[in-house]
C-alpha cells in the first residue's frame, strides 16, 4: 500500500479543532448573507428597470457577466477539483484510475448530454410549431371552399374575416415562440443552479471537515466573494427566464443555504468518522459528478448563454456599443471568478 502524503510540522501547529468551528460558524452566516446579496441583486435590478426602455439592454449585460462566471466556474472551478480528486494518491494509485484520464471522458459525457437533452427539448418545440401549421393550413382551405359558394358581400365580410383569423393565428404563433423561448431559458437556469451548487456543497464539506483554522481563515473571505459572483451568475440567469415571484425566492433560498448546510454536513461526517480528509470512495464520486456538471456547464456557458446571446439575440446585432458592453462584461465575470480560484 502508498502512504499518501505526511502532516509537516506547519500543518500540525494549525490544527486545532476548537478554533476551527468557531471559524466555521462564523463563516456560515457570512457565506449564507452573501449569497443572498449576490443572487439577489441581479433579481432587484432587473425588477428596478422592468417596463424602462433599457431594461433588455441591462438584462443582456447581466446575462454576460453570469456567462463568464459560469463558464469560469466549470473550469477553472469544477473541473481542476475533479482532476484533483481523481489524482489524490489514495485513488490514483487503484487499478482502473491510473490508466485512463477518466475526469476528461466523465466531462465530454457532460457535454454531449447536454447536446442531447437540448436537442430532444427543440425537436419537441419544431414538432408542435409544424403540427400547428398544418392545422391552420386546413382551416383556410375550407374558408376558401365557402367563399366561392357566396354572393359578393357574402365574400368581401369572408376575406375580412379570414384576414382576422390569420392574423390571430400569427399572434398566437408568436406568443407560443415567445412562451417557448421562456420555457427554455427556465430549463437553463434550473440546470445551471443544480450544476453550481453541486460546487457549493462540496466547497462547504471540504471546509466542514477542515480542522486546520490556518486554512479556513482565509478562505472565509475567498467564499464569501465566490458566493457573490456565483450568485450574480444564477441570479442574472434567474431575472431573464422571468419566473414567477415564489419560485425565484425558492431558487434563491435554495442556493444560499447550500454553502452553509454543506459546511454541517462536513462537520457532522468529522465528528463520526474522525478523519478530515475524504476517502477514496468519496473522492470518486466527487471526481465523476465534478467533471459530470463542468461538462454540463462549460456547454451551458458556451451555447445556452454566450452563443444565443451573441449571435441569435437580435438587440445584440443591432448596436456595436452593446455588443462590446456586453464582451467587457464577459471577460469581467470571467476574470473576477478565475482570480477567486486561488483560495477557492
Ligand atoms: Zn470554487
Amino acid at each position: 500500500m502508498t502512504i499518501c502524503g505526511t502532516d509537516t510540522a506547519r500543518t500540525l501547529a494549525c490544527r486545532d479543532g476548537n478554533a476551527a468551528t468557531t471559524l466555521k460558524l462564523i463563516s456560515m452566516f457570512v457565506i449564507f448573507f452573501t449569497s443572498v446579496i449576490g443572487i439577489s441583486a441581479p433579481v432587484m435590478l432587473a425588477r428596478v428597470f422592468h417596463g424602462k426602455p433599457l431594461y433588455d439592454k441591462v438584462i443582456l449585460v447581466i446575462k454576460c457577466f453570469a456567462a463568464g462566471v459560469i463558464l469560469s466556474t466549470s473550469l477553472v472551478h469544477v473541473l481542476p477539483d475533479a482532476y484533483d480528486a481523481l489524482a489524490d494518491c489514495q485513488v490514483s494509485s487503484q487499478h482502473p484510475w491510473k490508466d485512463f484520464p477518466f475526469s476528461g471522458l466523465v466531462t465530454l459525457v457532460g457535454v454531449l448530454t447536454a447536446l442531447l437533452v437540448d436537442l430532444t427539448a427543440t425537436s419537441h418545440v419544431d414538432g408542435y410549431s409544424h403540427g400547428h401549421g398544418h392545422g391552420h393550413g386546413g382551416e383556410h382551405g375550407e374558408k376558401v371552399g365557402y367563399t366561392r359558394i357566396g354572393e359578393d358581400e357574402e365574400l368581401k365580410k369572408t376575406t375580412v374575416v379570414e384576414i382576422e383569423v390569420v392574423e390571430a393565428a400569427e399572434e398566437r404563433r408568436r406568443l407560443k415562440e415567445e412562451e417557448m423561448v421562456k420555457m427554455k431559458q427556465r430549463m437553463v437556469s434550473q440546470v445551471l443552479e443544480i450544476g453550481i451548487i453541486f460546487h457549493s456543497v462540496i466547497i462547504g464539506v471540504t471546509m466542514g471537515m477542515s480542522q486546520n483554522k490556518c486554512t479556513i481563515k482565509p478562505l472565509v473571505a475567498a467564499l464569501a466573494f465566490h458566493q457573490i459572483f456565483e450568485g450574480m451568475g444564477l441570479g442574472g440567469c434567474i431575472a431573464q427566464a422571468g419566473f414567477k415571484l415564489g419560485t425565484t425566492a425558492y431558487m434563491c433560498v435554495m442556493f444560499s443555504i447550500t454553502t452553509p448546510m454543506g459546511i454541517v454536513l462536513g462537520m457532522i461526517l468529522f465528528s463520526m468518522t474522525g478523519y478530515d480528509d475524504s476517502n477514496p470512495n468519496a473522492l470518486i464520486m466527487e471526481g465523476l459528478l465534478g467533471s459530470l456538471s463542468s461538462g454540463i456547464l462549460i456547454y451551458m456557458g458556451l451555447v445556452d448563454l454566450i452563443a444565443l446571446d451573441f449571435f441569435h439575440n437580435k438587440l445584440m446585432s443591432s448596436e456595436t456599443w452593446l455588443k462590446k458592453t456586453s464582451f467587457l462584461a464577459l471577460v469581467l465575470g470571467s476574470t473576477s471568478m478565475s482570480i477567486l480560484a486561488l483560495w477557492a
